[in-house]
C-alpha cells in the first residue's frame, strides 16, 4: 500500500475512491499480475510502447480490476491505450455474440483514429473492430454482422440503435472519451441512450477527458457507482 502511494506521487497520480487496485509498474507486470496474453505484449514492443504513462498505470489495473473509471489527464497522456487494454485483455475475440465493447467519441476524425489504434493492437489476434460509418449507421445488418468493439460517435450510433436494431445489451464496457468535448459539442441525449441501451447489470462504464467542468463531474456521478477517480496533472490542463 505504502509503495502504491509513492508511485502515484512519483507519477502525479492522485486517486479517489475505495480500494483502488495498486498503480502498474510496467507493462510486464500486465502477464504477471493479470494473465495478459503474449500477442498484447508483443503488439505494444512492437508499437514502440515501453513504459505506461501515468494515466495508464492507475487507469488500466483500475478497469481490469471491473471497477469503473473516471480518469481525467492532460492532451497526449495515452489515454486510448489506456482504456483499449483493458477491453483486449477483457472481452473475448471472435464472430456473433454481440458487441462487447463501445467506445463514444466526440468526433468522426477522433473516432477513425481510435479504431486505426484499435486494430494495430489486436494484431495476431481475430477480434472484430468496427468504426460506425454513416453508410454502417444508416444499412448496417447488426444482426448478421460480427462486432466485438464498435468506435463510433454519439449521433451515428444513436442512429443505427433507432433505425437498425443495434443491440446492446451485452456490452461489456462503455467508454465516453473526451467526454468534456462530447458536452461542449451537445450530445447529452445521445450519452442518455446509449447508457440506457447499454443494459447488461455488469457493464463497466468509464469517462475519459482532458479537463473536469461541472457537466462531467455530474454525468460521473449519475452514471457511475463506486467509481475510482483518476486525476493527472492539473485539473484543468
Ligand atoms: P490522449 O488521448 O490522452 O490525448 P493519446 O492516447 O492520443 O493521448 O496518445 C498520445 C500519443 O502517445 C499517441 O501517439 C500514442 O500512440 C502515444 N502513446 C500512448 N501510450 C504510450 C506509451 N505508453 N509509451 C509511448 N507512447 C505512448
Ligand atoms: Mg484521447
Amino acid at each position: 500500500i505504502e509503495q502504491s502511494a509513492l508511485m502515484r506521487k512519483k507519477h502525479g497520480i492522485h486517486i479517489s475512491g475505495h480500494n483502488v487496485p495498486a498503480p502498474l509498474r510496467s507493462f510486464e507486470e500486465l502477464s504477471s499480475r493479470y494473465g495478459c496474453k503474449p500477442f498484447l505484449l508483443r503488439n505494444l514492443s512492437e508499437l514502440g510502447f515501453k513504459e505506461p504513462t501515468p494515466i495508464q498505470r492507475q487507469a488500466i489495473p483500475t478497469l481490469l480490476s471491473e471497477r469503473e473509471c473516471f480518469a481525467c489527464a492532460p492532451t497526449g497522456s495515452g489515454k486510448t491505450l489506456a482504456f483499449l487494454l483493458p477491453i483486449l485483455m477483457k472481452i473475448k475475440p471472435g464472430p456473433g455474440d454481440g458487441v462487447k465493447a463501445v467506445i463514444l467519441c466526440p468526433t468522426r476524425e477522433l473516432a477513425a483514429q481510435t479504431t486505426r489504434e484499435c486494430k494495430k493492437l489486436t494484431k495476431g489476434r481475430k477480434f472484430y473492430v468496427k468504426l460506425m460509418t454513416k453508410e454502417l449507421s444508416r444499412t448496417g445488418d447488426f444482426k448478421k454482422m460480427s462486432c466485438n468493439i464498435l468506435v463510433s460517435t454519439p449521433l451515428r450510433l444513436d442512429f443505427a440503435m433507432r433505425k437498425r436494431k443495434l443491440d446492446l445489451s451485452r456490452v461489456e464496457y462503455l467508454i465516453l472519451d473526451e467526454s468534456d468535448k462530447l458536452f461542449e459539442l451537445g450530445f447529452v441525449e445521445q450519452i442518455d441512450s446509449v447508457v440506457k441501451a447499454c443494459s447488461n447489470p455488469s457493464v463497466i462504464r468509464s469517462l475519459f477527458s482532458a479537463t473536469l467542468p461541472d457537466t462531467v463531474e455530474e454525468l460521473a456521478r449519475s452514471i457511475m457507482h463506486d467509481a475510482v477517480r483518476v486525476i493527472v496533472g492539473r485539473k484543468n490542463s
